[in-house]
């Protein structure tokens, strides 16, 4: 029998859709992604980019609080070994990233969601119902989709970067930028674009100077960016260079940033306890590729205003897989509910 709806990826699009979907009687069926150390490494673990950062203060209905009473009782034993560990003492925080996605997952786990542990790497989009075929062969049918599957950050490549990532390196100045570690220190940004702009103008409210490092002599930020970076005083623009590495200790983690001329290969040392990529993302469609409309960037294409429809009719999009703009979990769990209920309207009037 075919399934009602599979979805494809596990970050809060995905659960949240996974949620709705339960709820409506639609009983998905989740690929989560594979477990895999190239997943991890490249960006797309299972639960998503959240799984990668630690505290998220920014998501609603979790604020700064004693939260471990609260996370021991709502995340089960057996997803328990996911999580960070508590705190030590009795401080305040926020929930960390996985803890977040651990209680999304088991609310969808509640509702009997099924949940695969494997990627999907082809949707045989001319065939009713759909066919998808997982990385370990198996083929699933399914007479809706959504897609969920995130886009990945990029970085530089450094092995130094990888080294101190979560101990000073962030892909997400808004979401890591006012931990404690950063105030009234210096941080690093790189890129030129308005996301580095916004990352360093947002940054400059807890550091004490940021270094805005850019390859050019001229910030791809649209004119009204870059005038805020160039007014903002506490930004530091330094133009036309490029991060050989990323300085650190064990204790530390990061401590500043090694850079190079690009006019004449001179070098430079900045001191920083953040160093943070603003370099554009990659959304996870390369499976998706010649089958679906895209943007120039490889974005699916949500085809009709306020709708999460893709150009595949029965298939539907939510989350940052779609989203180059926003770019927020709650903003994609929003659009994952959105896409569980245009899936639900698509399946009655199908009557499926
Ligand atoms: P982007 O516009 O593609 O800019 C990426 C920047 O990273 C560019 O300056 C690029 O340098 C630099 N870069 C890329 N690869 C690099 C590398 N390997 N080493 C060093 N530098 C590298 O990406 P974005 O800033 O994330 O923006 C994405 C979209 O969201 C844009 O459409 C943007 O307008 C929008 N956005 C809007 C706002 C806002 O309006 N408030 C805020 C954020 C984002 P080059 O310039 O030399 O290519």
């Amino acid at each position: 029998m075919p399934e009602k709806v599979v979805i494809i990826g596990s970050g809060p699009a995905g659960w949240t859709a996974a949620i709705y979907a339960a709820r409506a009687a639609l009983e998905p069926l989740v690929f989560e992604g594979e477990a895999s150390q190239a997943n991890q490494d490249s960006g797309r673990p299972p639960l998503g980019q959240l799984f990668l950062t630690t505290e998220v203060e920014n998501y609603p209905g979790f604020p700064f609080a004693h939260l471990q009473p609260f996370l021991d009782s709502a995340i089960s034993k057996e997803l328990s070994y996911l999580r960070f560990p508590a705190p030590k003492g009795d401080e305040k925080h926020a929930v960390t990233g996985p803890d977040l996605m651990l209680l999304m997952k088991q609310q969808a786990l509640n509702f009997d969601t099924r949940v695969v542990t494997d990627d999907i790497l082809d949707i045989d989009v001319e065939s009713r119902p759909f066919k998808l075929t997982a990385k370990q062969g198996e083929v699933t049918e399914a007479h809706a989709v959504i897609v969920a599957t995130g886009a990945s950050a990029n970085y530089l490549g450094l092995e130094s970067e990888t080294t101190f990532k979560n101990r000073g390196v962030s892909a997400c100045a808004v979401c890591d930028g006012a931990l404690p570690r950063f105030r009234d220190k210096g941080s690093v940004v790189v890129g030129g674009g308005d996301s580095a702009v916004e990352e360093a103008d947002y940054l400059s409210k807890f550091a004490s100077v940021v270094y805005l490092v850019h390859r050019r002599d001229q910030l791809r930020a649209s004119k009204i960016m870059a005038n805020r970076a160039m007014d903002n005083p506490k930004i530091d623009i330094v133009w036309n260079h490029v991060v050989d590495e990323v300085l650190g200790d064990d204790e530390k983690g990061v401590t500043g940033a090694r850079l190079r001329n690009t006019q004449d290969d001179s070098t430079r040392v900045l001191e920083a306890a953040g160093f943070f990529l603003a370099i554009g993302h990659t959304p996870n469609t390369g499976f998706l590729q010649g089958k679906f409309e895209m943007n120039e960037k490889g974005y699916l294409k949500w085809t009709t205003p306020q709708r999460t429809y893709t150009s595949v009719e029965g298939v539907f999009a939510a989350g940052d897989v779609a989203d180059d703009y926003y770019r927020q979990a709650v903003t994609a769990a929003g659009t994952g509910c959105m896409a569980a209920l245009d899936a639900e309207r698509y399946l009655a009037a199908q009557g499926l």
